[in-house]
């Protein structure tokens, strides 16, 4: 028998021991009533405080329990610890779930819960976003939501066996399709768990450099087909004249050379494309340097266009002097190439402010349209590919001039017009000119090497 059957027995016997005294003094009927009475009143208690337990079961919060008389107490004493361990154990699993909730969110991952009739459960909002769905999307079944075919073959097939991995083309909410790769995984008996991956940057970095690589074999096809044919027709005719050998020898040397520059080119693109410019940057006399790119401008031309130069004397800037060549050198170099016979050239670096100088070389050659303007600074783009190939151009100049650019914190400005011209820009901020320098009184840039 447990403790509460003893104690409602030690009860009874208490109130019949009280009846038998009454009984005795006041005689039977009045003792009998005694007894009868205290019964009722024991038991009206008891379901008083089953009253209220039954109210507090209703809302059963710690703060409201009732305070119980005898067994009731230890009843409700029990019921608040249990409650109270309850109500820990709830806040324990909430923070865990609002922690799930909030890792989910920061996952770059789309995750998505799908039931047994693949209607949606619970999603996050990358997956709302790579499958352009709506937050009341939740509850709807997802092949009716997604149109792709190859999607609905890829949910049709068994998860547990089939093809789990689907890499899908999946339209955006600003135009460009993004490539995405889903896994499915069932889970807890009838559940799906789908993963989605956005693999479009990698999939842009796979085809630049699948471009890359089909740009310079074709780069590099040509001039090797041309010498190759020349030495085959040497081979052939042993007994070529002199002067045709000669003449097959310069042409041969010419696409050795166009060879040789495009693979500095690539190389001078990809230093400048891994490298840290932090540690060479120096001072550097940009007034001296862009009077060096001008005579070597004019030598370029030949007398072939006419040159004017507004060149702001000792300008400083911190930058790695072979860089800059290349940046600024491409920009002369060019309007020398593009420009026709006859037209002319400015060159021009000034400031206003002496906080930042401007770096300027106009001509009034055949202008770039506006189309290819944002362009320009692609590998291998050109506008004239015939022109460019004639003069000697790899297509790479103005890669090299935007990278190194960057270099010194500064961007390549373009502006042109066709049939008027071209002017090619970049701004530089200035530092004052170096102590060590003044004094020695030279103001003459590091030796170049344009190799
Ligand atoms: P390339 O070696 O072909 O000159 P660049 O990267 O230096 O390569 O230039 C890219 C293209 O921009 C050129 O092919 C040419 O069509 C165009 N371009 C560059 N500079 C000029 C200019 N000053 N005038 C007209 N077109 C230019």
């Amino acid at each position: 028998m447990n403790r509460f059957a003893w104690q409602c027995l030690r009860t009874i016997a208490v109130f019949a021991i009280i009846g038998l005294v009454t009984g005795l003094i006041w005689g039977a009927g009045n003792g009998l009533m005694a007894f009868l009475g205290l019964l009722s009143l024991w038991l009206f208690a008891h379901l008083w405080q089953i009253g209220q337990l039954i109210a507090w079961l209703e809302r059963p919060k710690p703060s409201t329990i009732p305070t119980g008389v005898g067994v009731w107490q230890q009843v409700f004493n029990t019921l608040m610890l249990q409650a109270k361990s309850r109500k820990r154990r709830k806040q324990k699993i909430t923070l865990a779930l609002q922690r799930f909730y909030h890792a989910s969110e920061v996952m770059p991952d789309g995750v998505m819960i799908l039931n047994q009739e693949g209607r949606i459960e619970w999603m996050n909002s990358v997956a709302r976003e790579h499958f352009m769905l709506q937050t009341d999307d939740v509850g709807g079944i997802l092949a009716n939501l997604v149109r792709q075919p190859e999607f609905h073959q890829f949910m049709a097939n068994d998860a547990a066996d089939a093809l789990h991995e689907l890499k899908l083309a999946l339209p955006t909410r600003k135009g460009l399709p993004r490539t995405v790769i889903i896994k499915r995984t069932p889970f807890d008996k009838h559940m799906q768990l789908l993963v989605s991956q956005d693999i479009t940057p990698m999939e842009k970095l796979n085809q630049t450099r699948s471009d890359f690589i089909a740009n310079v074999s074709h780069e590099l096809r040509t001039p090797l087909t041309v010498i190759n044919g020349f030495v085959e027709t040497m081979q052939d005719l042993p007994n070529l004249p002199a002067d045709k050998r000669e003449q097959f020898l310069a042409l041969m040397k010419k696409d050795s050379d166009r060879m040789l520059t495009l693979l500095d080119d690539l190389l001078t693109l990809s230093r400048l494309e891994n490298s840290d410019p932090s540690n060479k940057l120096q001072p550097i006399n940009l007034s001296a340097l862009v009077e060096q790119l001008s005579q070597e401008g004019i030598t370029l031309s030949a007398g072939k266009q006419s040159f004017s130069t507004d060149i702001a004397a000792n300008l400083w800037i911190q930058g790695v002097q072979l860089d800059l060549y290349n940046a600024l050198s491409n920009l002369v170099f060019n309007a020398v190439r593009y420009n026709h016979e006859g037209g002319h050239i400015d060159i021009r670096l000034h400031t206003d402010d002496h906080i930042t100088a401007r770096f300027s070389v106009s001509d009034n050659g055949p202008g770039i349209a506006a189309e290819h303007i944002p362009r320009l600074t692609e590998r291998f783009y050109r506008v004239d590919a015939g022109r460019s190939r004639a003069s000697g151009g790899t297509g790479l100049g103005l890669a090299i001039t935007k990278h190194a650019l960057a270099e010194h914190g500064s961007r390549l400005e373009v502006e042109s017009t066709v049939g008027k011209g071209s002017e090619f820009a970049a701004e530089f901020d200035l530092i004052s000119k170096p102590q060590a320098v003044s004094l020695s009184g030279s103001d003459a840039p590091t030796e170049l090497s344009t190799a």
